[in-house]
């Protein structure tokens, strides 16, 4: 019958939209978890494709969770977090092959976030059954299972699997791949003078000669229709690093 679910590798290779560098989804995420210059949020979603499972493989439809926490993105705070618990679309036809979301908080004192999927994110896409991705100022990563192996409650999450290594894998690397800079948003890139500064609108100005064929990405409304849905889990990406001072100062810019 059908082919076997894509690994993330995969999937990026077939749908190029998932990476393009202006308006892919992978970019839209990373400027959407940008709020205001002092503030971000981890955005995400869920990437389904048809079924059965076409080959070759060319198009993915996309829904989007809810926004994570507001942060501070200059200050050490509580942890980072989003809610993929509710896989949904409203579509039939199709199976959900992986999640993903962003990391927006820079790896640099006193914010100390980390581009790298958590032991936390790791140990839910094995609970989940499917790959995870996350996008962050290193490129996209995929942790978790290579592939989705059931294709049992293909709107939703299918039967845990069992653990196992926590390590990921760097499928896309920044630079030339996404996330690009969302300037005067982003911090610390986007602020002027700052070390990595980037010239106004050049986020805006750059792209549209690089852009592969529009379409193969899908936006689809959510929907829990069809979706069942097992135990919730918590998203927290500093699980790994319980020895992070917090502090509850602002912090100044200089
Ligand atoms: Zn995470």
């Amino acid at each position: 019958m059908s082919r076997e679910c894509p690994s993330v590798a995969e999937l990026i290779a077939a749908v190029k939209s998932l990476t393009r560098a202006t308006d892919g989804t992978f970019q839209t995420a990373w400027k959407d978890s940008f709020i205001d210059p002092f503030h971000c949020c981890e955005q995400g979603g869920y990437i389904y494709i048809d079924l059965p499972v076409p080959s070759p493989l060319t198009r993915a439809f996309i829904t989007r969770a809810p926004k994570g926490a507001t942060m501070n993105q200059r200050t050490a705070g509580p942890n980072a977090s989003i809610d993929l618990n509710s896989p949904g679309i409203n579509q039939n036809n199709v199976i959900l092959v992986a999640n993903f979301h962003t990391h927006p908080l820079a790896a640099v004192a006193p914010v100390n976030g980390s581009p790298e999927p958590s032991r936390s994110d790791m140990e839910n896409a094995y609970f989940r059954g499917v790959p995870g991705i996350v996008v962050s100022r290193s490129g996209v990563y995929a942790y978790g299972p290579e592939r989705r192996e059931s294709l049992l409650n293909p709107k939703g999450y299918p039967a845990s699997v069992p653990q196992g290594p926590l390590n990921f894998r760097l499928v896309v690397q920044n630079p030339p791949g996404p996330p690009t800079v969302v300037p005067g948003l982003q911090w610390p890139e986007g602020i002027p003078g700052a070390r990595g500064a980037v010239a106004e609108d050049e986020g805006e100005a750059a792209g549209s000669d690089d852009l592969g064929p529009a379409g193969d990405v899908i936006e689809v409304e959510w929907s829990s229709e069809g979706v069942e849905y097992g135990d919730k889990l918590v998203e927290n990406r500093r699980y790994e690093c319980p020895y992070i001072t917090r502090k509850t100062t602002i912090g100044s810019l200089h």
